[in-house]
């Protein structure tokens, strides 16, 4: 170690090596004054070992640190050698049953939902898997850092507190055994010296203040001049900012600007300079300087070196106590007890204290040093877990103060522990009864929020920047009140019982503060000029949900309890609200004969609060007093006589009104800020405690009193009161035609009032109002959100309230009420609603909102409709009524409410004008509705001699009182029913009249007094029914005819978007319903099809007309018409490459000619088969370009594609585009000539072939030598003695138009440019060789994609593909026609040469390193550059079938020097057939040629059966090509799966069966081939092991494999660190689906320079292992990422789903996430097809924020 550091810093001093630890201990053993002796040797060399420069060394530090300052410790305090002495002690120890693991940032926790005491109980992975909650409904997430596993703490979990590791430990525990009895007493004594005062000395220097001055004790003689410049970290400043300022104070490069700021960030402080104390002074000014402007300025300190040497060595010293005590439990008690032993300044002067309180002091690095401490001692020690929870309360004001004005982040302040401690329940219990802690918390809490107004009560309404700031940190203490709350006790002492209600007294001053807060006045006249603040308010509210319903929760527990609370809630309300008529006017209310007292008060015009907590608690607390017993058995101690209804409703009443106001339209003036107001007073996160509470308190306030009272009040305070008490007044509003708005007013007012009424009298869920329990309430919440439409689980949970756990108790119910439908591919799991849970379905379920409402509503009547059912939804049958809330229904028969109804029925029956609602009368109806109901369950349930006191049947059955004499209510609804501009409601109101009938059949059959005046009814209702049913018969006729009509309308509909579907948005699916068969016209069935070859199947001209899709003209395909071209993309690719680590290294000079067979590199083209004229293209494209030149000098936007880089969107279905192919006849029927019956064999053309090339070669030759003539060339023509036929002076006619040669130009130079990432040269010698490689490439990449799902070769193809695939092998044939001759002619020679030997060519790649259907497209279409020149007769399909039969016998050489056959186990199953003899005589050949290097082979069969597997993707490769070169169509058989498709195959591209007799028949060159081949150097490496070859078939690529379970991801994405900065977690680690690497993306630490730009980690990695294309899976946020290139990408769903069939992108639910095999396999589908870019367009085009992301920076 030593002699690596010695030439990096030469000055270790040898003083130091020669420190023996051992004598050192010696010493202090011997000591009379230990401290003074240890202090000194500190003081002598902290200084010598820490901070001797600029930058600090830690591993030289560490070293010197163990061996001079921490060995001399562990000596002295083992007595030994501690080598000796730890284990040792290690023995004595007994293992903890805690775990105490603590998390790392990012690494995977996990709760039991079902047997956690509360959700911050959470296991570590390890002891999660070995635990019995893997098998129950757990959470998983991803730790911020801090805390730790909660494995074997008993009161943590409800069940199975201990994994099956720490099970063990508990065995033999006999509790509170003191550990110190199993050490040596001599080590404990030492130990006890030791730890004191080194635990002193590090709390004494950490929490050091002075900048140049040491303690006295630790004051050197002699001092040096060197300083540090400290810079600390704050949160007010941008990483940027210091960046800056750090360069230009301190003069670095950025590079080391970053590197400081990353440290500070980090561990909170850095030295930036070192040096005498002006040079460190100096930067320090700077640095304030520039960083003073707008904000405080950075704290930056000039501190001597020693007191940072020591400050660094005291972070030494507690991480090394920390590893100390894990040794043995022993020395933790002891650290324990020094730690909190007082000190000699009494009270808060135990080093525990003293760190405690200097916490906000500190700086990050040290307090998370030190409160790890604290976690792996004080926290795992049981005993002084009470005692330090005691320090923490008796500190909590002081440090919750700190925290407060601190500016860190939560986790690195000591505030923070208040989680471990407080949700201990024993602890907490402790702490509220002998500490009084709830009462500390919630003044605490009110000491930080000092605005009151004049009436006490909070104010926010200027609240500045610095005061939010605050007002957010103050938050965190209604969180520790949460867990101090969470566990609710089983048992009451006397004790905990006054604590409690002590606490309960101050938590009511805090409601008292917010009771009425920021009042609000309607705004008349004039729009408000400023929102009033409102936020703060409510997220007050919002954030104490939760700790008002578990102050309920825990007084529901104890009646004493209950009942003294209940109390103090009434007086505070007194207190608040007590003289609520002061000032204003009595006035008296009279209607029907009922007259009551109230006040004049109108919401619209008097200050309004929706803050009322008070009223709220107070109504809690009345529930839960229904509940109990007591408020039966001894209503005496309660204080119900205390109450004054009018009183209690007031306050909620106003509140509502308002809410009914601000509908009505009243409060427009009033701005945003009071519709978001009522927005949360209804809101699923705040309802719980507001609105849900006040409708209680309402509810309250009726069951003590007159309804009838109620109602005027009630009329009066909406507003009301005149138009009902004013019998005429409907009338009088016609008449006078008072302004339209007001009556529309005052409508929505009464509409909304009688909502008001409904739900008073329908809401009875609340345990303790109605008869129910908690399991009926919240499947009533889901059944109605589930009769708005299905739902996902995600979308259900937030629709639903949680409580204080996170739980809405949704799962235990939903199976009783809905059904669960799977997801498909795409799309999440759907609950519905069962069918038989519909009745239950309340219109006026009161926490819809209105959009909800009005959408169940039509779902609901659709529904019926569906089930032919009437579409009246009567209300529902509801539970009874609590005892304390009974009378409460009586409201329904009052005679005020009569008369509200029959008033309304009235204005309905007269319906003149517009003074009523059609709503208004549906909700009357839907009261009747309940009324009937309600007198039915009376009636159903009544005992034998009881009367039914509910009579409203025979209310409505009489009619109006004088003066009026209106028609009875009855009388009215049958009116009503046959209203013509009622339809709607013509159900309903046959449902109640039905109804009523029933009712009073009941009542017949139990009394004999028959009901005089319905009779009148009944006789007329007979005669009605016949007309009536005559009306249905009909009116169903017409309904059917309706439906029939749009159930056609619909089809249509459907069908016209499936169809544009197609036209808009082809993907690339292979699916076999929207695709076309291939070639369907060409008939030419009854003969064998034969692809190539001079026996190659004559086709039939056929004649091809395309419409161009930009002017809709039709045009036929022809060879010398304007050109039509397709939409296409041409891309690099690495989808098919077995060597990822190969990158075209300078592409200026790389040689395309040979493919090699790892296929590292290709080109692909794809296209959408979008059709155009070449000349509408370029119109098109020009425009394009114009647009966004414009579009970029103005705004500087982005674009989803890149015009610059030739990108363009598809005219018709937007797919990205960067040129087009231009669409052509086959090419070989152009330049075919005849046939001539005498074809040469193999032998004889490859001969031909040869001299022909030979020629050339000389001709060239010739040309390259300037000073000959051209007369000469002729001359020495003659005498090269050409082969017969052979006219290399002949050059062919372009049989092309101008505008196709453009485009072959054009298309031929895109793939050059994308292929190569060059500039566009369409000159160069390699355009031909780009152009034959992509088609070569993308049939292969399609064949790869068939082999893959199983799919026949020439099945049902989509239409793009086949297009695509078409045109562009079609055009890769005839590129050749505009490059130059000689160029072409040159590629054929070589790529020729590379199978037939030349001597011409050295550098040739051997067989091994050749893509053999590369080589073959290559030949094929270079071939025609010779032939044309060619006249001796040979045709040209008889050249392709050479050069086919020769690149494949070259390939089955190829296979069996790769292939492995050694025996596989599997036995020959037939006798060696004519095949495997022939196979296997080649195979001596070869093992001759190769001079034995060939393994010996098993048998025949083997080769045989490797040859055939091998081959298969190059025969269907070729298959595929061919077909579409010469358009000869696919034998029936292959289009479809089968087996015998090799047969078939061989048939089609006219090669034997029996492959190797392809050897046979050409014996006399096949040696000599087979010889050449292997005589190559390269193939003997090979066969001697020195080197690697790809092997036949290749096997697809496939994207890594995934984990079935998420967590195991997130698990080692937590233990991968940055590659960069040494160990640090990596904070958005994510892995690269292709190869499997994990990156730190997202941050500065990976950020690398690419072209010139710096980059993060993914898009650098993209370029060398997708050429630019990638996809990841960002792990903490369970997000697929596509990227292309630097400008585009975008997130893609992942592939993991919960048990509900969602994804958790961002994993915000922590659901237990699990591979979607399907999902998965559907993003590798992309891959294989190329469409990632594509993909990433369609996203950025439909979002177009996508646009704006730097996705180079991920
Ligand atoms: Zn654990
Ligand atoms: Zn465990
Ligand atoms: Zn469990
Ligand atoms: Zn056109
Ligand atoms: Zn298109
Ligand atoms: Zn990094
Ligand atoms: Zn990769």
């Amino acid at each position: 170690m030593a002699s690596e550091l010695e030439p990096e810093v030469p000055a270790i001093d040898q003083s130091l090596l020669e420190c023996s630890a051992e004598e050192t201990a010696g010493k202090w053993l011997q000591s009379t004054d230990l401290t003074r002796e240890v202090y000194q040797h500190l003081a002598h060399y902290v200084p010598k070992i820490y901070c001797r420069g600029p930058n600090p060394f830690p591993q030289k530090e560490d070293m010197l640190a163990q061996h001079v300052l921490l060995g001399p410790l562990e000596w002295y305090l083992c007595g030994e050698d501690p080598a000796f002495g730890f284990p040792k002690l290690e023995q004595a120890n007994k293992p903890s049953h805690l775990c105490g693991r603590v998390f790392k940032v990012g690494e995977p926790t996990y709760s039991c939902r079902d047997c956690a005491v509360d959700p911050t109980c959470v296991l570590c992975m390890e002891c999660f898997l070995g635990s019995i909650h893997r098998d129950h409904r757990y959470r998983m997430t991803t730790s911020g850092g801090g805390g730790f596993c909660d494995c074997g703490d008993t009161e943590a979990w409800k069940e199975g507190p201990y994994c099956e590791k720490h099970e063990l430990n508990t065995s033999e525990t006999e509790e509170e055994e003191d550990p110190l009895v199993h050490l040596p007493e001599d080590v404990v004594a030492r130990t006890y010296n030791i730890f004191a005062i080194m635990f002193h000395y590090a709390v004494e220097i950490l929490t050091w203040e002075k900048e140049s001055e040491l303690p006295a004790d630790l004051e050197m003689v002699e001092k040096s001049d060197t300083y540090y410049c400290m810079l600390f970290n704050d949160e007010v400043h941008t990483y940027e900012q210091v960046i800056y300022t750090l360069q230009k104070a301190v003069n670095c490069t950025q590079k080391e600007a970053i590197g400081f700021a990353t440290t500070v960030d980090r561990d909170g402080r850095r030295s930036v300079r070192y040096g005498d104390f002006q040079y460190c002074e100096q930067a320090k000014s700077v640095i304030v300087r520039n960083t003073s402007r707008q904000t405080k300025p950075l704290k930056v300190q000039v501190m001597h070196s020693s007191i940072v040497a020591h400050q660094n060595f005291g972070l030494k010293l507690l991480s090394w106590l920390g590893s100390i005590i894990g040794y043995s439990d022993g020395l933790r008690r002891i650290l324990c007890q020094v730690g909190l032993q007082e000190g000699p300044d009494g009270e808060n002067s135990s080093l525990v204290d003293r760190l405690m309180l200097n916490d906000s002091k500190l700086w990050k690095g040290a307090r998370s040093v030190y409160h790890q401490l604290f976690m792996s001692s004080l926290l795992m020690d049981l005993k002084y877990k009470k005692l330090f929870a005691v320090r923490f309360a008796k500190n909590y004001e002081r440090l919750q103060s700190d925290y407060v004005t601190d500016d860190h982040d939560r986790e690195f302040s000591v505030a923070d522990l208040s989680v471990q401690i407080f949700t201990v329940p024993s602890l907490a219990r402790m702490l509220i009864t002998e500490e009084n802690l709830l009462t500390i918390i919630i003044k605490t809490f009110m000491d930080h929020l000092r605005h009151r107004d004049a009436q006490g009560r909070f104010q926010f309404e200027r609240y500045t920047a610095l005061q939010a700031f605050k007002f957010r940190r103050v938050q965190s203490l209604i969180l520790d009140l949460k867990y101090v709350l969470i566990s609710k006790p089983t048992e009451w002492s006397d004790d905990l019982r006054q604590k409690f209600l002590e606490g309960f007294d101050a938590f009511l001053e805090l409601l008292k503060c917010m009771q009425g807060m920021d009042p609000i006045t309607r705004q008349v006249g004039q729009h408000i000029e400023m929102e009033p603040e409102w936020e703060a308010a409510f997220t007050l509210q919002m954030k104490l949900t939760h700790v008002i319903s578990m102050m309920q929760d825990w007084c529901a527990l104890d009646e004493k309890v209950l009942i003294e609370a209940y109390k103090k809630c009434l007086a505070v309300l007194m207190q608040c609200h007590g003289g609520f008529t002061d000032g204003e006017q009595p006035i008296t209310l009279s209607i029907c004969g009922h007259s009551v007292e109230t006040i004049r008060y109108c919401v619209s015009q008097e200050k309004v609060s929706i803050h009322l907590p008070v009223s709220r608690l107070l109504a809690g607390l009345h529930v839960l007093l229904s509940k109990s017993e007591v408020a039966y058995k001894f209503p005496e101690l309660l204080p119900l006589s205390e109450l004054s209804p009018p009183m209690l409703i007031e306050h909620p009443l106003r509140c509502l009104v308002l809410c009914a106001q601000v509908h009505a339209g009243m409060w427009r003036r009033n701005g945003f800020s009071l519709v978001n107001q009522i927005y949360y007073y209804h809101n699923v996160k705040c309802r719980r405690e507001m609105f849900d509470k006040d409708i209680i308190m309402l509810q309250t306030g009726v069951s003590m009193m007159d309804p009838n009272h109620f109602l005027m009040i009630m009329l009066s305070r909406f507003e009301l009161y005149q138009i009902f008490s004013t019998p005429d007044y409907g009338k009088r509003l016609n008449s006078e035609m008072t302004h339209k708005d007001v009556v529309q007013q005052n409508n929505t007012l009464i509409e909304e009032m009688l909502y008001l009424i409904i739900m008073l009298v329908g809401e009875r869920f609340t345990p303790g109002v109605g008869q129910v329990n908690a399991t009926d309430e919240i499947k009533r919440e889901i059944i109605h959100q589930l009769s708005i439409k299905p739902m996902a689980h995600s979308e259900l949970v937030k629709s639903l309230p949680e409580d204080e756990n996170k739980e809405t108790g949704m799962e235990s119910v939903i199976e009783a009420v809905a059904h669960f439908k799977k997801p498909g591919l795409t799309g999440k799991g759907m609950y519905e609603l069962k069918p038989e849970c519909a009745k239950e379905f309340n219109l006026y379920f009161y926490h819809f909102s209105r959009a909800e409402q009005s959408k169940a509503e039509e779902a609901q009547r659709k529904l019926k409709r569906q089930n032919r059912e009437d579409t009246a939804l009567p209300p529902p049958i509801l539970p009874p009524f609590c005892p304390l809330f009974a009378s409460l229904v009586n409201i329904l028969q009052s005679d005020v409410m009569l008369c509200i109804m029959r008033t309304i029925l009235q204005w309905a029956v007269e319906h003149n004008g517009y003074a009523w609602s059609e709503s208004m009368l549906q909700r009357v109806l839907h009261l009747i509705g309940m009324a009937l109901q309600e007198e039915k369950q009376h009636l159903e349930n009544v005992m034998e001699e009881h009367v039914v006191t509910f009579t409203f049947t025979q209310k409505i059955s009489k009619p109006g009182e004088a003066p009026n004499n209106s028609p009875s209510i009855l009388a009215m609804l049958e009116t009503l029913q046959n209203a013509p501009y009622l339809e709607v409601h013509k159900d309903m109101i046959r449902w109640i009249l039905k109804t009523f009938n029933a009712i009073k059949k009941m009542r017949e059959s139990s009394s004999t007094s028959p009901v005089a005046e319905a009779e009148g009814t009944i006789t007329e209702e007979s005669s009605r029914d016949k007309d009536k049913a005559e009306r249905k018969r009909k009116a169903e006729i017409a309904r059917l005819r309706r439906e029939k009509i749009m159930a056609q309308m619909s089809e249509m509909q459907r069908h016209f978007i499936d169809e544009n579907k197609e036209l808009f948005q082809q993907t690339l699916g292979l699916d076999a319903s929207n695709s076309a068969v291939l070639d369907n016209s060409p008939m030419v069935s009854d003969v064998t099809l034969m692809a190539l070859g001079p026996a190659q199947t004559q086709v039939p001209k056929q004649r091809q007309f395309v419409t161009c899709i930009l002017c809709q003209e039709e045009q036929e395909v022809k060879v010398e018409s304007k050109a039509m071209v397709l939409a296409a993309f041409v891309q690099r690719s690495t989808v098919l490459s077995k060597n990822r680590n190969k990158v075209i290294q300078d592409p200026e000079k790389y040689d395309p000619l040979f493919m090699h067979p790892d296929l590292s590199c290709g080109t692909h083209t794809g296209s959408c088969g979008h059709i155009m004229h070449a000349h509408c293209w370029q119109r098109y494209f020009d425009s394009v370009q114009a647009k966004e030149q414009r579009r970029q000098q103005r705004l500087r936007l982005h674009t989803s594609y890149d015009v610059e880089n030739g990108e363009f969107l598809c005219p018709l279905c937007e797919c990205l585009s960067n040129t087009v192919i231009p669409l052509l006849l086959p090419p070989r029927n152009v330049f075919n000539k005849l046939n001539f019956s005498d074809q040469p064999n193999l032998t004889q053309w490859i001969r031909t072939v040869s001299q022909q090339i030979k020629a050339l070669q000389i001709l060239r030759k010739e040309e390259s030598i300037p000073n000959i003539a051209s007369s000469k060339n002729s001359k020495n023509m003659d005498k090269l003695q050409l082969p017969e036929g052979f006219r290399p002076d002949f050059h062919p006619k372009n049989p092309y138009s101008d505008s196709i040669k453009e485009m072959l130009t054009t298309f031929g130079t895109a793939i050059y440019k994308v292929g190569l990432k060059v500039h566009p040269n369409e000159e160069d010698p390699r355009v031909p060789l780009m152009c034959w490689g992509s088609c070569a490439y993308t049939i292969q990449s399609i064949e790869r994609i068939l082999s893959d799902e199983d799919k026949p070769l020439f099945g049902p193809l989509p239409c793009r593909l086949d297009d695509c695939l078409r045109s562009l092998t079609r055009f890769a044939a005839a590129h050749w026609t505009v490059a130059l001759l000689s160029v072409v002619q040159g590629h054929f020679c070589k790529l020729f040469a590379s199978l037939v030997p030349d001597d011409n060519y050295g550098d040739l790649p051997c067989i091994l390193d050749i893509d053999m259907f590369h080589l073959l497209v290559g030949l094929v279409l270079a071939l025609p550059a010779l032939h044309c020149q060619d006249f001796s007769g040979i045709s040209l399909g008889t050249g392709d079938l050479h050069v086919f039969h020769l690149v494949t016998m070259a390939h089955i050489i190829q296979i069996l020097l790769t292939s492995c056959t050694e025996a596989n186990g599997m036995d020959q199953e037939t006798p060696a057939g004519e095949e495997e003899l022939a196979v296997l005589a080649l195979y001596k050949t070869l093992r001759q040629c190769t001079g034995s290097a060939l393994k010996e082979t098993p048998s025949g069969w083997h080769l045989w059966r490797s040859v055939r597997a091998g081959i298969m993707p190059f025969l269907r490769c070729s298959a595929l090509f061919f077909h579409y070169l010469n358009g000869v169509p696919a034998p029936p058989e292959i289009q479809v799966s089968g087996t015998r498709h090799f047969e078939l195959l061989c048939n089609y591209l006219s090669l034997p069966n029996n492959l190797i007799s392809l050897f046979q028949e050409n014996s006399e060159i096949t040696k000599l081939l087979i010889e050449s081949w292997c005589q190559n150097i390269e193939v003997k490496r090979y066969l001697e092991g020195e080197r690697d070859a790809i092997s036949y078939p290749r096997e697809s690529n496939k994207l890594i494999g995934l984990p079935e379970d998420y967590s195991s991801l997130i698990n080692q994405a937590s233990n991968f660190s940055c590659p960069k900065s040494g160990g640090d977690k990596s904070r958005a680690p994510t892995l690269c689906l292709v190869c499997g690497t994990l990156l730190c993306s997202q941050s500065y630490c990976c950020q690398t320079e690419l072209e010139g730009e710096d980059v993060g980690a993914c898009t650098a990695h993209t370029y060398s292992c997708g050429s630019g294309v990638g996809i990841f899976l960002r792990v903490r946020e369970c997000q697929v990422l596509f990227l292309a290139g630097k400008t585009k990408g975008c997130f893609y769903s992942p592939p993991y789903l919960d048990d509900y069939g969602e994804t958790d992108q961002g994993l915000r639910r922590g659901n237990p996430l699990h591979l979607c095999k399907e999902r998965f396999k559907k993003i590798q589908k992309l891959w294989h097809q190329h469409s990632i870019t594509e993909e990433i367009g369609h996203a950025q085009e439909a979002n177009q924020t996508l646009v704006g992301v730097d996705w180079q920076h991920l």
